[in-house]
């Protein structure tokens, strides 16, 4: 019987995550180097220690009876440790070693028959003629590893461009991806258990600012058709990674067609207006995926918009939220971090309304009443 959550990652994701599993009647034990992290204030201990610290590890496997993880760039070492000494893992490291590689994350996707923008690896100055001629440009060159956020990430107009990005990327290996003139990006949060049960949320959209995600609207503004594939694609996925927990597909959406960017195989950022707007929240999914416990479909209660509220380096009080929750429709999440510094995600919050126009208006009009000032 599963009792006790470990968690591989301090952040918000962890947080969330922590919260509704507190509230289902788990213990959660966190594991991260940064001290009072957000999922460490919630948690009912953290260890404080490097992913890859053996004795850390083999003390959270000792201490639960699943351990997960709230972002991909843990060491993958970390989890193959764990495995190696008899702990559940989920999602297993044969997940996180797909995901974690751009490269074979597209490649997979494309042996489950499901499209991606056109792609070829690139190592050097030398193999760009290759890929230049192979897929074209524009390009966007991103590193085959630890990249998010838009970080490690290049747009190439011309050839030089992209050798430019491979001088910038000082020896990491890159992919290189053809730009898709995309007219909407859009994702889903599903879930799988250990039985092979899956859901699915509703198909959002959501607008990024340079890199990072700013906005998420649910449901996504797109025709039944476009939302059935994009809910066929990730399932079809899920199912060809025999993945257990909840994850979440990214998508360009171009016309009829939708475009696979990247899977992550853990709770996802355009999911938090789960918490508010459907009766099951990713959080409470991916805990019932990882601790046996049967799924259900997640229906959306009404549209909702989710703006991340981000540091601006210029303090870090947040003015304005006596106003922002004058509206009773506003639900505010704040993720305990002491320092807003530029672009940090600092918390967020959803407006829940009776269409998503609506909802966008109250949205921007929320959003207008933040900002960070000195204490
Ligand atoms: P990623 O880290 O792959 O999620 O990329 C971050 C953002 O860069 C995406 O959300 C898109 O806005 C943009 N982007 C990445 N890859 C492409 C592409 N192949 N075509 C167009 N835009 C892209």
């Amino acid at each position: 019987m599963i009792e006790t959550i470990g968690i591989l990652g301090g952040g918000q994701l962890g947080r969330m995550l922590t919260l509704e599993a507190k509230r289902m009647g788990y213990r959660v034990v966190t594991l991260e180097p940064a001290v009072d992290s957000p999922c460490g204030q919630v948690a009912d201990d953290q260890i404080v220690a490097a992913y890859d610290d053996p004795r850390a590890l083999h003390e959270l496997g000792e201490r639960c009876d699943v351990v997960t993880y709230e972002f991909e760039n843990i060491p993958l070492d970390a989890v193959l440790t764990l495995e190696r000494e008899g702990r559940l893992v989920r999602p297993n490291g044969e997940v996180l070693r797909i995901t974690q590689d751009r490269l074979l994350e597209k490649t997979f996707v494309r042996s489950c028959g499901i499209a991606t923008a056109d792609f070829a690896a690139v190592h050097s100055r030398a193999g760009l003629d290759a890929a230049l001629a192979a897929v074209g440009l524009p390009a966007v060159l991103k590193t085959v590893r630890g990249g998010y956020d838009g970080k490690g990430q290049w747009l190439a107009h011309t050839p030089s461009d992209a050798e430019a990005a491979v001088d910038a990327a000082r020896g990491r290996p890159l992919i290189f991806e053809r730009f898709v003139p995309f007219e909407r990006e859009l994702s889903i949060i599903c879930a799988r258990n250990g039985r092979g049960e899956a859901i699915a949320f509703p198909v959002t959209e959501n607008v990024h600012d340079a890199g990072v995600l700013a906005t998420t609207i649910v449901p996504a503004r797109v025709p039944t058709a476009v939302a059935e594939r994009v809910r066929t694609a990730a399932q079809r996925i899920g199912e060809g990674l025999g993945i257990v927990g909840a994850y979440c597909v990214e998508f360009f959406h171009a016309g009829d067609d939708v475009f696979v960017n990247e899977i992550a195989p853990r709770v996802h950022n355009s999911g938090h207006y789960s918490l508010d707007a459907t009766q099951i929240s990713q959080y409470e999914a991916h805990v019932r995926a990882i601790c046996d416990l049967p799924l259900v479909e997640p229906h959306l209660f009404a549209p909702a918009v989710m703006v991340n509220i981000l540091g601006e380096g210029t303090g870090d009080r947040l003015a304005g939220v006596n106003d922002l929750l004058r509206d009773p429709d506003v639900k505010l999440h704040m993720y305990g971090k002491a320092h807003a510094a530029a672009r940090r995600k600092m918390g967020h919050f959803t407006v829940v309304a009776r269409d998503v126009d609506d909802a966008l208006a109250r949205a921007r009009t929320a959003k207008a009443l933040l900002h960070w000032t000195a204490a």
